[in-house]
């Protein structure tokens, strides 16, 4: 099929190009199903301000709608649009019975107050509350929203409805029906992934060196959740730079990174200055040298685009697994893969968060509340089951994880049933 949408990347084409009638399911995939757009209006200090908002329903062929809503000046129809496809192979490469949907409104919510701010939240889904709901689409939290946006969502959304609906958003506080273990979930997901990757590979975590770039919600928790597994964390940067460890020492000590972090406002703060030495240990690095360190895992878990045509060749790390969207640029990506490096996916080694928003809806559906460890040993299953297709799909069509990744997903959408069937028993039980 002639590529004419631009959601049908090489990674897609790839794909399709091992499954059989696939030319069907691109046609259907190339759009997304429904593009809800308008201005909305909502009480500000200065009286009514106007803004855009969005809602973009790729596609429901395996379940209901699925995706964050973010608030951004940057938002647009065409980012949402890329965003809402992705979340739809995100959710069939990990099997969980759902589609894919993003949504925004353009505004910088940092100029908002919290009255201006729920203001907004509200207004949001007094436009969009007829196309929402826990059969039809499933809001999560985003950039710069959070599970306080989503109490107030829930809470204009059941107030419109007339019924409680507390599976109508996921990533909500745990004391109105958000899972334990949501916070941790993406970092951990990916640590799971790293652990199967390693296994296969014949490796022992503690030979192991890993970089982690970003240290927000997702770089935190999977330095931390790969130090409690063994691996030695060398490397960990923010928006301000980072720090690399010195002499050889075994490994960063994440929360000991952390508390430094909150002390200093910044990671780059915490290395050793003259004689005074916060960390003792570390030294300062920028995050160009991070992606470039020798080390044997690199985790880019910031933003998007860092690896590119121009710095991908000075990648050293033989294993490349990306826990941020998109962290590395189609070209790069070719680069890699002539360098034989082995790059795991965003759209498997990022997908701990939905998965955890599944088991959310999946607990708010039963009336039931799992703990912790339950919830973390559930992901574990399936993130292993997950790994373990697409490593197998990569050994069997000789193909890199993202074409194997796309593969498994596409298998999927294309023959639904199998996957709605197999969920059948987890929510009826
Ligand atoms: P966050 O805002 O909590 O953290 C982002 C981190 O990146 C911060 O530490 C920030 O200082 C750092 N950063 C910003 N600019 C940087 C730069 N130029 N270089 C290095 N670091 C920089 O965000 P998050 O929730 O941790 O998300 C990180 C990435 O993971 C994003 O790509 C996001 O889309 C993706 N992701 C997040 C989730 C989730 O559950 N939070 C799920 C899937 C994917």
């Amino acid at each position: 099929m002639k590529n004419t949408s631009p959601l049908l990347t090489r990674y897609v084409q790839d794909a399709a190009s091992l499954l059989n009638n696939g030319n069907t399911l691109l046609k259907t995939l190339a759009l997304p199903t429904r593009v809800l757009k308008k201005t909305i209006s909502f009480h500000a200090k200065n009286g009514e301000q106007r803004v855009k908002a969005y809602r973009i329903q790729h596609n429901d062929i395996l379940g209901p709608y699925k995706g964050g809503i973010r608030f951004h000046p940057g938002v647009s129809e065409d980012e949402l649009t890329t965003l809402a496809f992705l979340m739809t192979i995100k959710c069939a490469v990990v099997g969980i019975p759902f589609g894919g949907a993003k949504g925004g409104v353009a505004i910088d919510p940092k100029l908002l107050s919290k009255e201006e701010l729920e203001e907004l939240s509200r207004a949001y889904v007094r436009a969009f509350h007829q196309y929402l709901g826990p059969d039809k689409d499933v809001p999560a939290p985003d950039v710069n929203t959070n599970e306080q946006i989503m109490g107030w969502m829930l809470s204009e959304y059941e107030e419109l409805t007339g019924h409680p609906a507390p599976a109508a958003f996921t990533g909500k506080p745990v004391a109105i029906g958000g899972s334990k273990g949501r916070d941790r979930a993406t970092g951990a997901g990916g640590a799971m992934v790293v652990e199967a990757l390693v296994k296969k590979r014949g490796k022992n975590p503690r030979d192991l060196k890993v970089a982690v770039q970003g240290f927000g919600n997702v770089g935190y928790h999977v330095a931390q959740e790969l130090h409690v597994r063994g691996f030695r964390i060398v490397a960990l940067s923010d928006s301000k730079g980072g720090i690399a460890i010195n002499n050889n020492r075994d490994s960063l000590d994440i929360e000991e990174v952390s508390r430094c972090k909150q002390e200093k406002g910044y990671l780059a703060g915490c290395y050793c200055v003259g004689g005074v030495c916060d960390l003792r240990y570390g030294r300062k690095i920028s995050n160009e040298e991070l992606l470039e360190l020798d080390v044997d895992i690199l985790i880019p878990a910031a933003l998007e685009d860092v690896i590119h045509e121009k710095n991908a060749d000075r990648v050293k790390a033989p294993v490349i697994v990306e826990l941020a969207n998109n962290p590395i640029t189609s070209e790069a990506d070719e680069i890699l893969n002539s360098k034989k490096k082995v790059v795991v996916p965003d759209v498997l080694a990022n997908a701990g968060g939905v998965t955890v928003s599944y088991f959310e809806w999946l607990q708010n559906r039963q009336g039931s509340s799992w703990e912790e460890k339950e919830v973390m040993e559930k992901l574990e299953k399936k993130m292993q089951e997950a790994f373990e297709e697409v490593w197998n799909i990569s050994r069997e069509k000789t193909t890199s994880l993202r074409t194997a990744g796309y593969f498994a997903a596409l298998k999927k959408l294309n023959n639904p049933h199998l996957l709605k069937d197999q969920q059948k028993n987890l929510l009826y039980p």
